[in-house]
């Protein structure tokens, strides 16, 4: 078995070399320069086999799974990506698998414009555990937090609602056939962060509060909600989703509020003042991807799913909890 340090070597170090930060992986830290009137965002998402992938799948696309649950908390910040620290706990050491899993992260760090500025690799008993913190930044004093919804702000969310959730279904079933099985199951393993958006949104001041959508549209909606002490109405015939998604739910008769529980979109969820909603088109269509308009942040504090009749339904589950 390779030695940790032989490892680090030959597939961690390529990726940190040249970057001034990371001192070619040879100091006990790394160090970060903020440029001038720019500030430092931070932060970690950890993924765990059994728990947030299944473990068989691919190293390259579980890596890129890591780094990019991490890019789409960037993202959801409006910041543009620096740096990222690698924690990795592995029950093997296998060179093979290792390889790969580096070659995904060399690849997405050219896609992204992310690099590697450390880590720590360590055996883990069962599981394999990656914990990632991704370091990016923002212009001084242009935070857009979770807090800042206000009562009349319209609700928008990137993309499509419910494809990973789906896909995962798929995977865990796999006697379930039907169109569009692959983009479902895609949608699942490799997330698309949608970076740029809010960047641009923040600058044309067209966004009061943005969150990822990680642990199901509701649930995440609703830290807004109590972060911004507000409360929401959903459309559902407004939920946004794909053609693969429409199709398996047509022959699965799986619930649509149940979609909105399922968790693993890393779209984009935001709020904004309806003054806004031609910039937020225009910024949209720039970057290729759909904002779509999906309800309204009211008064309260309860969150309201509304049917094509406009009639309340309940709200049996809101999210992935852990
Ligand atoms: P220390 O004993 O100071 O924690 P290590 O021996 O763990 O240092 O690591 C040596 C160097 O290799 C450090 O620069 C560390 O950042 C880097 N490193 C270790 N594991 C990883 C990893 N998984 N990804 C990137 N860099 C790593
Ligand atoms: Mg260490």
């Amino acid at each position: 078995m390779p030695s940790e340090f032989s490892l680090i070597d030959k597939y961690f170090r390529p990726l940190a070399s040249g970057f001034a930060p990371a001192r070619e992986l040879r100091d006990d830290a790394g160090y970060i320069v903020v440029p001038d009137g720019m500030e430092l965002v931070v932060t970690k998402d950890l993924i765990v086999s059994g728990v947030h992938f299944i473990g068989d799948e691919p190293a390259h696309l579980i890596a890129q799974k890591a780094l990019r649950v991490n890019l789409s908390d960037l993202a959801a910040k409006g910041a543009t990506p620096y740096a990222y620290s690698l924690g990795l706990a592995m029950p093997t050491f296998d060179e093979r698998w290792i390889a790969d899993f580096a070659r995904g992260l060399g690849e997405d760090q050219k896609r992204f414009g992310i690099r590697l500025m450390g880590g720590d690799t360590t055996q883990s008993k069962h599981d394999l555990v990656i914990s990632i913190t991704a370091y990016g930044f923002i212009p001084k004093g242009s935070q857009v937090l979770r807090s800042g919804a206000k009562s009349g702000d319209v609700i928008f969310v990137t993309g499509t609602i419910g494809d990973a959730g789906l896909g995962l279904k798929i995977l865990r079933s796999p006697d379930l056939h039907g169109e569009g099985i692959k983009f479902l199951i895609d949608r699942y393993h490799l997330p698309q962060p949608r970076m740029d958006l809010i960047a641009a949104l923040k600058q044309a001041n067209a966004v009061n509060a943005v969150i990822d959508v990680s642990d199901g549209l509701l649930a995440d909606l609703r830290h807004i909600c109590v972060a911004s002490g507000v409360g929401s109405v959903i459309n559902l015939p407004q939920i946004p989703l794909s053609q693969a998604a429409k199709a398996f739910i047509n022959q699965t008769g799986v619930r649509l509020a149940d979609i909105l529980a399922m968790g693993d979109d890393y779209e984009i969820l935001f709020t904004a003042d309806p003054k806004s909603m031609d910039k937020i088109a225009s910024v949209a269509r720039e970057f290729h991807f759909p904002a779509h308009k999906i309800g309204s942040i009211v008064p309260g504090e309860d969150i309201a799913l509304l049917d094509k009749h406009q009639n309340a339904l309940a709200i049996e589950k809101y999210g992935y909890e852990h």
